[in-house]
């Protein structure tokens, strides 16, 4: 076998990814983590992975891995000429926004998201027509120009901080597009839908879908499990869970923490990750896959490097200005 092959082969199995390869399996992933990695150095690329993709790819080529508020943020210090965003197409999006200059592709035509396919820009205006003067506060899962009509954007890590300081200001405010996050974090504030807090109608098709009476059935089977669950999540799934958050809050709650077992409600890429970087605790799988996230693989990801320019991400210069305005608040207010 060649050299370069072997040592590949090796890096891959200290970071534990053999546990998930059937058996022959890693030397074919090993060949084209070698092959993509010396490709993104010849062109001075820089890979950003979500914690929904799948680990041959957050650690077999990912250089900067993490939720989409730590990735917007990594972002605008790269000295790459190229981002190349293995998530889905709003992040790479807010990359192009937060780094004009250089070029972004996404690796899939398929990586949408059910959450930014809810709102249009033009819906947005229709409720600052219908709520004059309310501010628009808006979920980082939209599209450039939704967030050019917004006032600021924010994260499932920072949009608790982030509508407390808002509050502060405001009596009430516009949330879109998450219905569910919305009603979470009015719950969590004390606030009244409706009332307090305007929310639209979008969803995340992963989350959306967990049924919270499977927790008490893990609960009876499983004595000192921790519940974890992303704030997409229905109100009535977040009541029956001991921690609502972000990926980032749910992963650094693991490693804080030593619980019997931690059952992890949400996208299953975030699961495979907690399990490689933590081998000692115990996890409990209730997850789903989302397919935006999972239509980009190791292979579409070497076609891009082959040929990118269908894949380019490009957002129009004023859109992307005002975009850029209410991104801008959101690192302001999350500091
Ligand atoms: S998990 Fe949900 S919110 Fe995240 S990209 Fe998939 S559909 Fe969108």
């Amino acid at each position: 076998m060649d050299q370069a092959l072997t040592e590949e082969i090796k890096r891959l199995t200290s970071l534990g990814l053999h546990r998930r390869c059937v058996e022959g399996a890693l030397e074919g992933v090993a060949a084209k983590t070698l092959e993509i990695n010396r490709l993104k150095k010849e062109k001075n690329a820089v890979v950003c992975a979500h914690v929904y993709q799948t680990p041959d790819i957050i650690l077999g080529i990912g250089d900067l891995v993490g939720d989409s508020y730590k990735l917007a943020d990594d972002c605008r210090k790269t000295t790459a000429d190229v981002i190349i965003f293995c998530g889905v197409h709003f992040m790479a999006e807010t990359a192009k926004i937060l780094n004009p200059s250089k070029k972004v592709y996404v690796p899939s035509k398929n990586a949408g998201c059910s959450l930014a396919e809810a709102i249009t820009g033009a819906d947005v205006r229709n409720l600052k027509a219908e709520y004059p003067g309310l501010p628009v506060v808006t979920y980082i899962n939209t599209s450039a120009e939704v967030k050019a009509e917004s006032d600021c954007i924010v994260t499932s890590a920072n949009a608790e901080k982030i509508l407390r300081k808002m509050y502060e200001k405001h009596e009430r405010l516009i949330f879109v597009p998450d219905r569910f996050m919305g009603a979470n974090l009015a719950k969590a504030l004390g606030k009244t839908p409706g009332k307090d807090i305007i929310l639209w109608k979008g969803t995340c098709v992963v989350h959306e879908r967990f049924n919270p009476e499977l927790i008490k059935v893990y609960r009876k089977n499983y004595p000192g499990l921790v519940a974890l669950a992303h704030a997409e999540c229905p109100s009535e799934l977040i009541n029956a869970v001991d921690f609502m958050g972000g990926t980032g809050d749910m992963m650094r709650y693991v490693e804080s923490t030593d619980a019997a077992a931690y059952l992890l409600v949400t996208e299953c890429g975030f699961g495979e990750l907690a399990k490689l970087r933590f081998p000692e605790k115990n996890f409990i799988a209730m997850c789903r896959l989302c397919p935006y996230m999972k239509s980009i693989t190791l292979d579409s990801m070497l076609a891009l490097l082959k040929d990118p320019s269908p894949e380019e991400v490009t957002v129009p210069a004023d859109i992307a200005a005002r975009a850029k305005h209410s991104i801008d608040k959101m690192f302001e207010l999350a500091a």
